[in-house]
């Protein structure tokens, strides 16, 4: 347990993360062990080294999107077993906190709190990984309510992505918006999160799927998700009434995810007065506030948020994996690039310069 494992750990914005050793702290009763197998590299991991965060506090091991196998158990764990796969979970579920057993919402009290947790030690001084997890280690110590069991047929250098992007991009369209058969759907920003709420929308059984993007190389893998119409904003004259046009006046739904308050007042703009549902998955910077025209609201249209796609993390994540077993969900399209963990750097330089979707860290397996 204490031998060293190397993580990517990032010591202040506008620097490189770097690649070092760290040891793990002992098992407490109710923590898991878990080597990391893969993980997949996201925008919130970047903004401690970009200059989009403040208030951070560094060394911190990034990474809180991944899959692994569980290696060991505090004695009074109960619901996994070493051998076990898993996804660790930026949202913890409890299961006895009122969030956890009532059926609005999967923000787990758990996740409000602050656990104090600090699980890797950088040399002397004992050091916190993002979301309580850093998943950019070669193995992390994080409680048993941070992970959810999986099918263990289930490929963990694919289904990775489902822990970050694939919750919050097709929960936002199955459980936060509950898109029905048949409905229309605009999705603003095609990066990861996009992409997995244009494939819940297709799961969903919409009708209309529209993608929106700046970025015109991403058309393909929007088709390949389950847009139906790809819209660049520079090649229509308004983007408004050519989204109002092809919905034929106004989306049944539609989600942000690109974190901009101008794109969030077009998302909000382009649904159907009414009934129009906006999800904001995006996050707006700090310095952003929103601003909406009120009678958009007032005609019917509602605004609404969600973290990880309002998926309860330990008895529903499963469930998605399930449906990709069973062939309904595909993440190949999404997954742009593979890398090692010592490449790190290029896997953030890629995701800045929007030359990658999904970018997935493999570990070589070298165990503590
Ligand atoms: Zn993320
Ligand atoms: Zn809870």
């Amino acid at each position: 347990m204490n031998a060293f494992v190397r993580a990517a750990v990032a010591h202040g914005q506008r620097g490189e993360v770097i690649v070092e050793a760290v040891r793990l702290k002992p098992l407490g009763p109710n923590d898991v062990l878990v080597q990391m197998k893969a993980a997949g590299i996201c925008h919130s991991d970047m903004s401690f080294i970009n200059g989009e965060r403040s208030g951070a506090t560094y060394p911190l091991v990034l990474g809180h999107e991944g899959a692994g196998v569980v290696l060991e158990c505090g004695p009074q764990v109960t619901s996994v077993v070493p051998g076990d796969h898993v996804i660790p979970l930026g949202i913890p579920e409890c299961g006895v906190c009122q969030a956890c057993i009532g059926g609005k919402t999967n923000l787990c009290d758990e996740y409000f709190r602050d656990s104090g947790s600090r699980p890797f030690l950088l040399g002397d001084q004992a050091i916190r990984g993002f979301c309580d997890l850093g998943t950019f280690a070669e193995a992390i110590v994080v409680r048993d309510i941070q992970v959810a069991r999986i099918d263990s047929a289930a490929p963990l250098d694919v289904i990775c992505c489902l822990g970050c992007a694939g919750a919050t991009g097709l929960g936002a369209a199955l459980f936060t918006a509950k898109v029905e058969a048949g409905a229309s759907v605009v999705v603003f920003g095609l990066g990861g999160i996009g992409m997995n709420a244009v494939q819940g929308a297709r799961l969903a059984g919409a009708s209309v799927i529209i993608g929106v993007d700046t970025n015109p190389s991403r058309e393909t893998a929007a088709r390949a998700a389950g847009a139906t119409h790809f819209v660049d904003p520079a090649g229509v004259e308004n983007l408004l009434d050519h989204l109002r046009e092809l919905t034929g006046g106004g989306a049944d739904y539609s989600f942000e995810c690109v974190g901009n308050q101008r794109v969030l007042s077009d998302a909000v703009e382009c649904t159907r007065r009414g009934w129009g549902v906006t999800v904001m998955v995006g996050v707006l910077p700090g310095s952003q506030q929103i601003e909406l025209r009120p009678r958009a609201i007032l005609e019917g249209r509602r605004l609404m948020g969600s973290y990880l796609g309002n998926i309860k993390t330990r008895t529903q994540l499963p469930r998605l994996v399930d449906r990709f077993l069973e062939g309904d969900l595909g993440f190949d399209s999404l997954i742009s690039h593979r890398i090692a963990l010592q490449d790190i750097n290029e896997g953030f330089a890629r995701l800045a310069d929007g030359s990658a979707l999904r970018t997935v860290v493999h570990f070589d397996s070298v165990m503590p």
